[in-house]
């Protein structure tokens, strides 16, 4: 395909000399850069990861410069129109990382540069807001032979010194003409100035020094400020919550400063609180940007620039902070590296931790990779030495880990003959809790839980014997399916192994706990927090700042309350239903479900007074139960990586995902068999490619949605094949094609 067919060609200019030629990123067509011609005036300022205008079609666009060349196949260019902004608004190092990202993810290369450049930056109105500001040319002077009106605004300046131009006016009472009168005469000036939009509070926050490091912390400082040296490398620095990881990336990032250097911190969205962002201000005061999908187009394009011109050498962020455009960057940190949300989940689909590895070698510079439960994919980097392991073992303050207790809903259920929300323990304990006025967590972990069957009498899941994942129920057509192997049964009519007839759909949604509690407990203050209330960030602060201030007795909520949040007085965590994350089918299920646990676990006890653990769950027996209960990370791990290694399971292979969707499902049906069929074909053995299959979740907004999922040692294998498959295969207009490259969720 030529790009000339996009233009006129009208354009007489022959191919050019010595880098004459630039390959430009447009939106319009995201696939491949266009070949323009640079007109001489041009040649000193285009430059590679430079913003220019381009004629494209019968418009004028905006694209991005990714590299120069001396000629084109094309006879025939168009020519660049204009340069906005002569520095370029990507390194040579963040061009090279697009261009992995578009390959690896199998992204069209323009979508991997416009996940790297904010949208308040990227677009061609995007400016620095700017105010007019008005001052006296002479401050003790009186000027004279001036009116009354034109001496007011001076009365104005003399009393408050400079100010802008709208705010003046208001105070004087007067229009403008007045004041361009005594602008033109010289007795005001009135200059430009950029107003900074910025993210950060304005509020002071007391700075404080770093702290004196237990030697487990100093060693896994000194490892990497050693990374900083010799050749860079990644460290996992492991270590319960409060163990001092924190404080450890703190003082590595001030070893970078001092070097001369930068560095980038990412943070789970959820967890970038005002208390986070406090903790770095008061380590580093102006010197942080903080990149957040809260930001309005305003703060994030000024943010942006601080950081581009070198005025912010450190940047805290969720997933695509790590794309920022820092300078000389010195260390990435990657905090709570084993975070889902570190995945993108729309084209580019990146995984941030992943990026951050290949950024930080192309950089290179060290990245420091912090958690309480590593992800399987870091733990086995460590094994195959690919990455250095720092394990903090203490809690910084030496307090004790909660005690975890594990209450077996079945004997509860034996016991009291029904199936209740609480178990009698939990009960107790929440009443002893409250009568001492501390405070309570309830966490219920929601996800999925509606996709498996499980027996309510034995707890059993039914589930594919030959993928070990649970099997997902698909209403429409009363089966399960499994949605490795596509093997299918019929819903049974009572539990395959204790032949109770309740099998079921099972399931508490936080607002039945939050009444069931209301109901047991009338004196507690109780509030829910969970995704439906907090799509609006505001209410989910207000909701933490009253709990943290003790307006709250019980705070009832999913996952999100998990997260890194620190609340002294919290004494007890209760978690319902804990394998309800276990049933879905995903092999990361028994994986998702112990680091919430160890997570949650970490919420009980930061202050004075030991924390305490109550899971209550189906199955106890579980390896992901067993291990949360001594939050035995290692003794989880063992076991479970073993198991992904004899199925070929990440991180012992990658899995792709392709997710199929549209209106017509005999159309979705059939373009996925086709793409399964053809991919089969290409590849073998150790190589495994699903027969479609419907996605468990089957349908959304209307469209039918169908997967095949490929496995296998090497991504580049998989990739190559879909990459020869989609020459040939061509899908319906109608059905649309994600490829989830190291897909996390397997719906
Ligand atoms: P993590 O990031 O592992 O959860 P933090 O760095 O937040 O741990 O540390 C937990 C608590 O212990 C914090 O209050 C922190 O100030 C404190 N702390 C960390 N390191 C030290 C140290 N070396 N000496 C004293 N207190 C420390
Ligand atoms: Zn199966």
């Amino acid at each position: 395909m030529s790009p000339a067919r996009f233009f006129s060609m009208s354009d007489s200019r022959t191919t050019p000399a010595v880098n004459r030629v630039a390959r430009i990123l447009v939106e319009a067509v995201p696939d491949r850069p266009f070949d323009y011609a640079i007109p001489d005036a041009l040649v000193p300022v285009v430059k590679p990861g430079v913003r220019v205008s381009v004629p494209f079609g019968h418009r004028t666009v905006t694209g991005v410069v990714f590299e120069l060349a001396d000629h084109s196949d094309h006879a025939k260019l168009k020519s660049i129109e204009a340069v906005p902004d002569p520095v370029p608004m990507l390194d040579a190092t963040l061009l090279k990382l697009a261009a992995w990202m578009a390959d690896y993810y199998q992204a069209p290369l323009a979508h991997a540069v416009r996940t790297m450049l904010p949208g308040a930056v990227r677009r061609a109105g995007a400016r620095f807001k700017t105010q007019r500001i008005v001052r006296l040319a002479d401050e003790t002077a009186t000027p004279a032979g001036i009116t009354p009106v034109q001496q007011s605004l001076v009365t104005v300046l003399q009393g408050s010194g400079a100010m802008p131009v709208p705010e003046l006016l208001k105070r004087a009472g007067v229009t403008n003409a007045p004041l361009n009168i005594l602008a033109k005469r010289g007795v005001v000036i009135i200059e430009t100035e950029t107003v900074t939009r910025t993210a950060l509070a304005c509020r002071t926050v007391l700075r404080t020094g770093p702290l004196e490091l237990m030697p487990e912390q100093a060693g896994a400082l000194a490892t990497t400020v050693e990374a900083m040296e010799h050749p860079p490398g990644v460290i996992l620095l492991y270590g319960v919550t409060g163990s001092g990881k924190t404080e450890v990336y703190l003082q590595a990032i001030e070893h970078a400063l001092q070097k001369g250097r930068s560095a980038i911190v990412l943070v789970p969205e959820i967890s970038l609180t005002p208390q986070t962002v406090e903790r770095f201000q008061a380590r580093f005061g102006e010197r942080i940007a903080v990149l957040h999908s809260n930001l309005g187009d305003g703060e994030r394009h000024d943010e942006w620039h601080r950081i581009r011109d070198g005025k912010a050498d450190i940047v805290i962020g969720a997933r695509s902070a790590v794309f920022a455009p820092v300078r000389h960057l010195g260390l990435i940190v990657v905090d709570e590296e084993h975070e889902p949300s570190y995945k993108q989940e729309e084209s580019p689909r990146y995984h941030a931790r992943d990026v951050a590895v290949m950024r930080a070698q192309m950089t290179p510079c060290p990245v420091l990779l912090c958690t309480a439960t590593p992800s399987f994919e870091s733990w086995a980097n460590v094994e195959r030495k690919k990455y250095l392991l720092s394990i903090l073992h203490r809690r910084a303050d030496d307090r004790k880990l909660p005690a975890v207790r594990i209450v077996d809903m079945r004997m509860e259920a034996e016991s009291t003959g029904q199936i209740g929300v609480f178990s009698r323990e939990l009960l107790e304990a929440i009443r002893r809790r409250l009568d001492r006025a501390e405070q309570v967590m309830l966490f219920l972990n929601r996800r999925g839980f509606a996709a498996s069957l499980q027996c309510p009498a034995c707890g059993h899941v039914v589930t594919c014997e030959a993928c070990s994942i649970a099997l997902t129920y698909h209403r429409s057509d009363e089966r399960l399916r499994c949605h490795i192997c596509g093997a299918s049964h019929p819903v049974p009519a009572s539990c395959p192994k204790c032949r109770d007839p309740g099998i079921r759909m099972g399931g508490v949604g936080t607002q039945r706990v939050e009444r069931i509690a209301a109901k047991c407990f009338p004196q507690a203050r109780i509030q829910r927090l969970d995704a439906d209330l907090t799509s609006r960030k505001q209410v989910y602060e207000e909701v933490l700042g009253a709990f943290r201030s003790g307006k709250i007795d019980i705070l009832v909520g999913t996952q999100m309350i998990a997260k890194g949040l620190h609340f002294p007085n919290v004494t007890l965590v209760g978690v319902l239903h804990a394998d309800l994350g276990l049933h879905i089918p995903d092999f990361r299920a028994g994986e998702r479900t112990f680091q919430l646990l160890a997570q949650v676990a970490g919420r009980a006890g930061r202050g004075d007074v030991n924390g305490e653990v109550i899971i209550q769950t189906y199955t106890p027996a579980h390896p992901a139960l067993v291990s949360a209960r001594t939050l035995d990370y290692d003794g989880f791990a063992g076991p479970e990586l073993l198991q992904r290694k004899e199925l070929g399971y990440p991180p012992y292979g990658h899995m792709v995902c392709l997710g199929l969707k549209g209106a017509s499902e005999r159309r979705v049906a059939v373009s996925a068999g086709e793409l399964s069929g053809a991919l089969s074909a290409r590849l073998s053995a150790p190589a495994v490619v699903s027969p479609a299959c419907p996605a468990p979740l089957a349908k959304a907004k209307g469209l039918f949605r169908y997967q095949v999922l490929m496995r296998g040692p090497s991504v580049r294998r998989l990739t190559d094949a879909i990459r020869s498959v989609l020459k040939v295969v061509s899908l319906p207009r109608d059905v649309a094609l994600a490829i989830d490259v190291d897909a996390i969720h397997m719906l």
